[in-house]
């Protein structure tokens, strides 16, 4: 009897440990289209056809390789579950492997499916990431805090990454005081290479084509789809970023620009995730490109830094603490998410150009995802379950191990500081300061009270104001909290109206679990 190797959405490596010792003469890939994927949350097309796409494409890339694969196309079953309870009927398999899910809710559904259908699984170790949940827990015990830092710091002497006799090239572990530029009044320059695009295959366009008549309802276009969907192209994508844009990647790491939605990013978060591309290629490009004179080191460690630090220890910290993470809401945030989330129209430039460019493409970088669709949220009080829900949604890169640290820990604050040391609140000055967003506004981010107030700096003081006794305990609190003080009761007594008719004025009737706001 054959063994089947199941290969999930965001599994899409022939070196994963799943095809260890298994043969193609024998043993048979299993890998399942289902519509539950999709609408559980309520995914932008994007995100859809990405995943469609590419698994589509990884299908082809098995055959060629002579493995026999049991491919579910979309429109047969609902779940994975249903789906592999098929399969498992009609070829039964002498056992069940795989590599360990990107989502906690997925691997307990098909641990509970394989007891029921008696059908031995075996989990295996995925080899993609460069520090197993075990290794992190080992690394978080006994620690009463966590922090990237330290983490970072360790995976560094462990690997070897910009590494010299044993310490860090450069002498120093951090240049994030190097990579903290804005573009000024001029703007980006208009004259880089925008970065490559990777038009849609026969396959892709059936996939979009599908996208469109199945998922119509769904949030977001796909004429501008040029993902990458394929091991090939992904490694082209990071040529790409490592020649064109690495060298400028760390200063303007934290800028954003209107209409400029890619500026110096790499745009590998998607390929990696779904592990077309692993991530020891991407350091070990850019750590080439250092060592060779094409980038300077500050770029190279900020960009190392988000991949060896952050990617690595976001995981962590999802599987140390799942399943009970997911329901965390230390800020008792009980807000509905605002409609315009689903549509992009609001009259705050800032908030139209980052959801505009996330529906259109199904990203935004990260200032964008922290600093103006997180930040409002927060500001807001949406409840971080709702907010995760969104997030999970617009992404084309969005899987749960990465997505669910990052905003309901680092952007929402909601784990009430395992994440990030202190809420991540600023008022619309921040915005001001790292874009050009606010000069196409009607709101003016210096103003919290009156007709041209920016709602972000209104729910700034609105949410210190509300907050204050539980951030006062936290130290890193006490330069911001220090000017409320100069607030006078009217004052104060005006923002917290103003904040009021702010919510009032969004409202959160548009959810999309009520009536699809568009
Ligand atoms: P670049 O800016 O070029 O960065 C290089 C790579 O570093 C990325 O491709 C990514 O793999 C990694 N990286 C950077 N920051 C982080 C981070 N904070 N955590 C983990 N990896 C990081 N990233 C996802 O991959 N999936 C998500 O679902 C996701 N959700 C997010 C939600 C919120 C609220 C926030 C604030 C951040 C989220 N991120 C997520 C992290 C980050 O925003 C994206 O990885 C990045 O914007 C992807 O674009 P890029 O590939 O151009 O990245
Ligand atoms: Fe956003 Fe406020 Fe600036 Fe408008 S003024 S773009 S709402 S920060």
């Amino acid at each position: 009897r054959p063994r089947l190797i199941l290969v999930l959405g965001d599994q899409l490596d022939l070196q994963s440990a799943a095809f260890d010792g298994c043969d193609p003469k024998r043993d048979v890939v299993w890998m399942a289209e289902v519509a539950a994927e999709s609408t559980k949350v309520w995914n932008v097309k994007a995100r859809i056809a990405v995943f469609l796409a590419s698994m589509r494409h990884f299908r082809e890339a098995l055959r060629e390789k002579g493995w026999r694969v049991d491919y579910h196309e979309i429109g047969k079953h609902e779940t994975l579950v249903e789906a592999l309870s098929a399969s498992v009927l009609s070829l039964k398999p002498s056992e069940l492997i795989m590599v360990q899910a990107g989502e906690w809710g997925v691997q307990r559904d098909l641990e509970s499916a394989a007891a029921e259908l008696s059908v031995p699984l075996e989990v295996r170790e995925d080899r993609h990431f460069l520090c197993t949940p075990a290794e992190f827990a080992k690394h978080a015990a006994g620690r009463k805090q966590l922090r990237m830092e330290f983490f970072y710091r360790e995976m560094r002497q462990r690997t070897g990454v910009l590494m010299e006799n044993d310490g860090p090239a450069g002498g120093q572990w951090n240049f994030d005081h190097d990579n903290r530029g804005t573009f000024g009044k001029e703007g980006p320059d208009l004259l880089r290479m925008p970065p490559k695009r990777f038009m849609p295959d026969k396959i892709t366009r059936e996939v979009i084509a599908l996208v469109e008549e199945r998922f119509a309802k769904h949030p977001g276009t796909l004429t501008d789809f040029d993902w990458p969907v394929t091991a090939a192209q992904s490694l082209e994508a990071l040529e790409d970023f490592i020649v064109h844009r690495l060298a400028d990647f760390g200063q303007y790491q934290d800028a954003m620009w209107m209409n400029e939605p890619w500026l110096y990013h790499s745009r590998l978060s998607a390929a990696m995730n779904l592990k077309m591309l692993d991530p020891r290629v991407v350091i070990a490009a850019a750590e080439k490109a250092w060592r060779s004179g094409k980038a300077p080191l500050a770029a190279v460690e900020g960009f190392i830094r988000q991949i060896l630090g952050w990617r690595e220890y976001v995981r962590g910290i999802y599987w140390l603490k799942m399943p009970d993470y997911v329901r965390l809401n230390e800020m008792q945030a009980h807000e509905k998410l605002p409609a315009f989330y689903w549509t992009g129209k609001t009259d705050m430039n800032c908030l139209s150009q980052a959801i505009g460019q996330t529906l259109r493409y199904g990203y935004a970088h990260h200032i964008q995802r922290l600093m103006v669709t997180g930040l409002f949220a927060l500001l807001y009080g949406v409840d971080p379950y709702q907010v995760h829900e969104w997030y999970l949604a617009v992404y084309v890169d969005a899987v749960e191990w990465v997505e669910l640290p990052n905003t309901l820990g680092m952007s929402q604050y909601g784990d009430g500081g395992l994440m990030a040391s202190k809420p991540y609140v600023a008022s619309g000055k921040y915005i001001q300061r790292m874009s050009n967003y606010c000069t196409g506004c009607k709101y003016d981010p210096a103003q919290s009270t009156g007709p041209k107030a920016c709602p972000f700096t209104t729910l700034y003081w609105d949410y210190l104001l509300q907050h204050e006794p539980r951030l006062k305990k936290n130290q890193r609190m006490s330069m911001q909290l220090k000017n409320l003080t100069r607030l006078s009761a009217e004052q104060r007594g005006e923002i917290q109206e103003q904040a009021r008719r702010v919510r009032e004025r969004c409202g959160g009737e548009g959810w999309w679990r009520g009536v699809i706001p568009i």
